[in-house]
């Protein structure tokens, strides 16, 4: 009898392979095995360990099992073929995303965990002739931890050294990792989070999504500690996930602060070590609880027993390129498959997550007050339209900084742009600095004298003249950062500006180093971008200033408004926290556009359902599934024809599917590419989810232009 089994490779195909299965194997579902690929051997998860043979086809044995068991479990497994077909994407690369890189490369699924040393003995037991004996007893005694045996050698010890003391009991192995047990209290909640507590859904109830919405400050993190204190199993797991983990370091420490090392991290700034040991962790069902970014989604949890999505409205949940998925949908859905609670947190809710909390799907809380004493701050427009500007800032603005800083508080200052100016233009010709490979402008960074582009990895040194007709008149025009950085300097020499964006906090550790800053209390002005709407709490800013709020008021893409009021109302969120009252100004030349009138009354929600409320009417998600088929090519018409042949065949099927396009994406040219799109809007979700995946197929099965690049992106978060 031949068993045949089928095998996904970590490969762009949406294709499997079949091989044997050698009489002595036993295969199982989410396991690892290696195979004969080409001239090569590649690793492969088996997909069916029970497929049905191909006819006509001579079938090449599996090689091998690497473990004799799977790496994806059950749940995690089912996780990942219903995302594959969610988006569309080859379920390869999806099985794959949940490994770590060691264990995508065929390595063993096992920890080497290196040994740490630390002192354990008194020094007089040495022999006087062991100099080196006791000065690496020294060297250790002068470390403030345990350390490891590389970092022994490193120090000019040797492995000798080291095992001459351990013989004697002078020195013992500890775990690297090994952390203080937690020993913290928590603080007791107020009535209103209590109230809030009280009505989320429990592990005990099985499946169901509550959408926390707390407003900024109201203590959503205190209720998340306090829910996992009363409700985790001490034998179960649990999954927080989080926008971005470097900016906000606080936050973990607080987690660490009451669970102690039951709380593990993953985040892209993990070397694959590190990775590893924690999939490990997970995948072996440790009770952890674990802080991760979008893809800790992925991870084969055995023992999940609730998932917290913080800040669930962060479009960085989404995945901009290869396997475009949604990490708090994903989580979702995990949810649902694993029959456990999922809270998803936010001050300002996406607006799919409202319209899911109206239709019944999702369970409303609301936590309409801040923590302690804080108050939220008053929000006021400032209409420059006819004000002379100082680098962007108006004269009532620079007032209130005074003022500000005159009390002994902190101020923010946001700009929506890094760099020192988003254009360079020449006051005599005209002339416009443009990236040479995207259709974008090049930003100005001053600081290291560069002309960047923000789309292409392009940039050029920085001119004093205009590079057409030599003209000095050559001059930034527009607010970024490094400027509003700049002139704050200029303006308030004796108060220290610190700037917060991509380039000042590219250094590990450095955003830890400006918190602590900011949190010593002194006076101080914080500029940076959106970085600092990230739930940051700084108890010592009572005063927020909004450089410039119209960016967003007019864009073509539907979401725009809904960003803008989202970015907005978390920026002035980081007002008043503590127990001064906080003010926000938001400098606009249109006080009148209602969206920004509604901002000032400060309430979310009523904002929001206006918002859906224009969805509904133009039919845009919510109130229709959207996907897109984007395409990008050495040429517009390659791209754009592309396109056409797949509205071509879209139009032949039956369908009630509406096309739109297709048509260059808003930046058409990027780093020499020529990108279009097509987008599909449906009214029912499967028909959509079958209409796209019998075009995938039709589309894999078609040469295409050389260097033509395709792909579809459900739910798209940018259009
Ligand atoms: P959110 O996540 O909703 O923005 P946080 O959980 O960060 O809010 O809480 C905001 C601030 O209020 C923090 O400094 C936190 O320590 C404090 N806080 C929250 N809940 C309480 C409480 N019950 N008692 C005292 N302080 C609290
Ligand atoms: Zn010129
Ligand atoms: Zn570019």
């Amino acid at each position: 009898m031949t068993r045949t089994a089928r095998i996904a490779l970590n490969r762009p195909l949406r294709r499997l392979f079949d091989y044997l299965i050698p009489d002595d194997q036993e295969l199982r579902n989410g396991q690892r095995v290696t195979v004969p690929f080409g001239r090569q051997s590649a690793t492969g998860i088996v997909v069916d360990n029970n497929s049905e043979p191909p006819e006509g086809v001579t079938l090449k044995p599996v090689t091998g099992a690497l473990e004799p068991w799977p790496v994806l479990p059950e749940e995690t497994f089912q996780l990942l073929n219903w995302a594959a077909s969610y988006y569309q994407h080859p379920l390869g690369e999806c099985l794959f995303m949940a490994l770590p890189p060691a264990l995508r490369r065929g390595r063993p699924a096992e920890q080497k965990r290196e040994s740490a040393w630390q002192v354990a003995g008194t020094p007089a037991d040495l022999p006087a002739n062991a100099h080196r004996q006791q000065a690496l007893l020294d060297w250790l005694g002068s470390q403030p931890t345990a350390r490891e045996t590389s970092a022994i050698v490193k120090a000019g010890f040797t492995r000798a050294q080291l095992s001459a003391l351990a013989d004697k009991g002078l020195v013992v192995e500890t775990r690297v990792d090994a952390e203080p047990v937690a020993t913290a209290q928590l603080p007791e909640l107020s009535a209103a989070q209590q109230h809030a507590l009280d009505q989320l859904p429990l592990p005990a109830d099985g499946f169901a999504t509550a959408l926390l919405y707390g407003i900024t400050g109201s203590g959503k993190t205190e209720i998340y500690l306090h829910y996992l204190r009363e409700f985790l199993d001490a034998a179960r797991q649990a999954l927080v996930l989080v926008p971005e983990i470097n900016l906000t370091p606080q936050t973990v420490a607080r987690f660490r602060r009451y669970f102690g090392d039951r709380v593990v991290v993953w985040h892209s700034s993990l070397n694959d070590g590190e990775r590893l040991a924690t999939w490990l962790r997970v995948r072996n069902g440790e009770p952890v609880i674990l802080i991760g970014t979008r893809s800790a989604v992925l991870l084969p949890f055995t023992g999940l027993q609730t998932i917290i999505v913080d800040e669930e409205h962060d479009s960085s949940y989404k995945q901009g390129d290869g396997f475009r998925y949604s990490g708090r949908d994903i989580a979702v859905y995990r949810g649902h498959l694993n029959q456990c609670p999922v809270i998803l947190g936010s001050a300002t809710p996406s607006l799919e997550s409202i319209h899911n909390s109206r239709n019944g799907k999702y369970r409303l809380v609301c936590l309409e007050e801040r923590a302690g004493n804080a108050r939220l701050p008053e929000i006021s427009l400032l209409d420059i339209r006819s004000r002379p500007l100082e680098g962007g800032l108006s004269r009532p603005a620079l007032q209130a900084l005074r003022q500000c800083l005159d009390r002994g508080q902190q101020a923010l200052v946001y700009v929506n742009r890094r760099g020192y100016a988003p254009v360079m233009m020449c006051f005599d010709c005209g002339h416009i600095e443009e990236c040479p490979r995207c259709d974008t402008r090049l930003t100005y960074h001053r600081r290291d004298r560069a002309m960047r582009c923000h789309h292409c990895d392009f940039q050029a040194a920085a001119s004093d003249h205009c590079p057409k007709c030599q003209s000095a008149a050559f001059k930034p025009v527009g607010q970024g950062t490094e400027r509003a950085e700049d002139v704050l300097g200029a303006e308030f020499p004796a108060t220290p500006v610190v700037r917060v964006d991509r380039d000042s906090t590219q250094r590990k550790g450095s955003i830890q180093g400006i918190l602590d800053r900011v949190n010593s209390g002194q006076p101080c002005i914080l500029v940076g971008t959106q970085m600092l709407a990230k739930g940051h709490d700084f108890p010592n800013v009572t005063l927020v200033v909004v450089v410039n709020a119209d960016g967003g008021l007019f864009s073509v893409d539907f979401r725009a408004p809904e960003q803008l009021v989202q970015t907005l109302l978390q920026v002035s969120g980081r007002a008043g926290r503590g127990n001064l009252p906080g003010r926000v100004l938001v400098q606009t030349c249109h006080s009148d556009h209602p969206l920004l009138q509604a901002l000032c009354r400060g309430k979310y929600l009523p904002m929001a359902e206006r918002l859906l409320a224009e969805r509904e009417a133009g039919q845009f998600p919510p109130f229709r599934a959207m996907a897109l088929l984007r395409a990008e090519a050495d040429t517009m018409e390659n791209s754009l024809g592309f396109l056409d042949g797949a509205r071509r065949q879209l139009d032949g099927s039956d369908h009630d599917i509406e096309l739109w396009g297709p048509l260059p994406a808003v930046i058409a040219r990027r780093a020499d590419r020529f990108r279009a799109q097509l987008v599909l809007l449906a009214h029912s979700r499967g028909r959509l989810n079958q209409v796209l995946s019998n075009l995938c197929q039709q589309l894999d099965n078609q040469r295409q232009p050389k260097g033509l690049r395709w792909q579809v992106d459900v739910d798209p978060q940018e259009t």
